[in-house]
């Protein structure tokens, strides 16, 4: 079994869109880490799997259903976590949506507004809810993507809405300073569902991995160990930062 230190002894973790794929790493992680972890997504089926597999590791785990669109999940999410634990540490936007691969000029205008939403507003009206019970030392969490750094076809809006929060980073780091840090990990290509469509093409795959240097996919794990150490007090003096963990894709200097 993996050993991990005991970063977060006594806090408390939202993640969003935590019952597979990253988010549920990440939430693994802080729960190994020792936080109690508060996880969610669409479907209440998927919840229960999810929370059985971190009671399994031991995990002081709550699930909930939470569509990050609607307003009463948002809300109930919040009000859950304050009323089982007292207290909320660390915020993690996780949940993302790629409806269409089409050009952002071919793009019809409810797929824009749907990535616009599940992306980018539904993460600030959740922190517009949990912002009041954030405390002193408390840490949010962006999930952007290397796309957003090079938006590429097929993933160009995707992309554009993940550039938004590499800059929704910086601007809530400002306002949230310095009571709460704000952070972004900018993941590169992860087999995960979200990902199958790229992932599961032999040659769409290769290619990915030659894009790296490390000649490889990323794992939830890498990325999962990128947001706790952000999320941490390692982290004490990190804000408004976004780590790429893409195995050395070509994104910025
Ligand atoms: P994933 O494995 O497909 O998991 C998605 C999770 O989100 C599931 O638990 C799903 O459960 C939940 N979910 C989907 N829509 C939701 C919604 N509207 N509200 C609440 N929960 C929702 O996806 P992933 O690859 O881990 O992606 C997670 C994040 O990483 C996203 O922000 C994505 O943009 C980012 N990312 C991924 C990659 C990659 O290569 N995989 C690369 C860069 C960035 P339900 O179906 O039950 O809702």
């Amino acid at each position: 079994m993996e050993k991990f230190g005991k970063r977060f002894d006594g806090k408390v973790a939202i993640v969003t869109a935590s019952t597979q794929g990253i988010g549920f790493g990440i939430a693994e992680r802080l729960g190994l880490e020792g936080a109690a972890v508060v996880i969610s997504s669409r479907r209440q089926k998927n919840v229960d799997e999810a929370v059985k597999k971190l009671k399994d590791r031991g995990i002081e785990v709550t699930g909930l259903v939470c569509h990050v669109s609607n307003e009463q999940h948002r809300k109930d999410l919040i009000k859950n976590t304050i009323e089982k634990y007292g207290k909320l540490d660390v915020v993690v936007c996780n949940a993302a949506a790629n409806p269409s691969v089409d050009g952002i000029l071919e793009t019809k205008e409810p797929v824009l507004d749907k990535l616009w939403e599940i992306n980018v507003k539904t993460s600030i009206l959740l922190l517009q809810e949990a912002a009041p019970h954030l405390n002193k030392g408390s840490s949010v969490v962006f999930v952007s993507s290397i796309a957003g750094f090079h938006p590429p076809k097929g993933l160009a809006m995707y992309g554009v809405t993940k550039t938004a929060l590499l800059g929704l980073t910086k601007a809530l780091a400002a306002e949230m300073a310095p009571d709460t840090r704000v952070n972004c990990v900018a993941p590169g290509f992860v087999p995960t569902h979200f990902a199958s469509f790229l992932t599961k093409n032999e040659e769409m795959r290769k290619s990915l991995e030659e894009n790296t240097l490390l000649n490889r996919l990323g794992t939830t794990q890498d990325m999962a160990a990128a947001a706790a150490y952000l999320a941490s007090d390692d982290a004490a003096y990190v804000t408004g930062e976004t780590i790429i963990v893409a195995g050395g894709t070509p994104s910025r200097l």
